[in-house]
């Protein structure tokens, strides 16, 4: 699934193609991916324009040109957004195993409407927004303004913004027995930390992903702070971590994979001491972990 560097990611690259674009048809394939009355969400959008994106944790906030109304897009598993202008390809999220291999070819494959091409948006100087998704939890859904603040209040501090300072990011511990990585993965405590990164920042911060929460001393949190900060910044930087082809908005792989310390590296050696990177089972996630360096 996309966490919070790929979807900024998706986020900043769609910004620069498809805003002010009239947007003159909209086809979906299957209905279940939309959230609305249908007609509803073709009236909210048909003949408008996206005025600006934003994201918050996983989920991407696309601002319509008329007052108050938004359309929200989860990506989810699988999902996937392509932007094809007349030539060339700006994709972004997860691509399909049976694609080719080279980002070009994949690329073209991805231009033309495929069996996982559940919604397609149509902007008037003829580029195309293709919504692909093999396993089709991801959605759409327009909303007004009074319900985005509601869905806003069921995402925890962000790791970009201002008021993710290592107080607020303490409380999120204090007086818990989870483990601490199921708490980093509580959208609803921190937005956008998923299964890669909780795993990388505990490494990091040398904390065994298991502990309770409870357990940490202050100095503790402080590193998980520091790690979270600085390994969500470096990931962005690097536009994310790619699996499977998944080729980012500017048809670009995320290089942020090759930095990754113990995310798929069970069996392998660790980075710093050269135990044996673990794999255990946390909050119901695989979970890797270096033995000897995390307590
Ligand atoms: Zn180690």
């Amino acid at each position: 699934m996309p966490e919070l560097p790929e979807v900024e990611t998706i986020k900043n690259d769609l910004k620069e193609k498809i805003l002010d674009k009239k947007i003159i048809k909209i086809t979906c394939r299957k209905r279940k991916i939309v959230k609305n009355n249908f007609n509803f969400f073709l009236n909210t959008l048909i003949g408008n324009k996206f005025s600006n994106i934003k994201r918050i944790g996983k989920l991407l906030i696309f601002e319509i040109n008329r007052e108050n109304l938004y359309l929200l897009i989860h990506l989810k598993m699988t999902g996937q957004l392509v932007y094809c202008p007349s030539r060339g390809i700006v994709a972004g999220g997860h691509s399909y195993p049976e694609q080719k291999n080279t980002v070009e070819s994949a690329a073209e494959a991805m231009c033309l409407p495929n069996k996982y091409s559940h919604v397609i948006f149509n902007f008037a100087d003829g580029s195309n927004l293709f919504f692909n998704d093999m396993r089709q939890f991801g959605y759409f859904k327009t909303v007004r303004k009074d319900e985005l603040e509601i869905i806003k209040k069921n995402f925890g501090i962000e790791p970009l913004a201002s008021n993710f300072k290592l107080n607020n990011f303490k409380r999120i511990f204090i007086k818990r027995k989870a483990p601490v990585k199921a708490l980093l993965l509580n959208q609803k405590l921190i937005a956008g930390i998923g299964n890669i990164y909780a795993d990388e920042i505990l490494f990091s911060a040398k904390i065994k992903p298991d502990r309770r929460a409870d357990s940490l001393t202050g100095g503790d949190m402080e590193k998980i702070f520091k790690a979270g900060k600085l390994i969500i910044k470096k990931a962005i930087k690097h536009r994310g971590t790619t699996f499977n082809n998944y080729i980012d908005a500017s048809g670009r792989k995320g290089n942020y994979s090759r930095l990754l310390k113990v995310y798929k590296r069970e069996g392998e050696q660790c980075l710093i001491c050269k135990n044996i990177i673990k794999k255990i089972k946390v909050a119901g996630r695989g979970t890797r972990y270096c033995p000897k360096c995390q307590k």
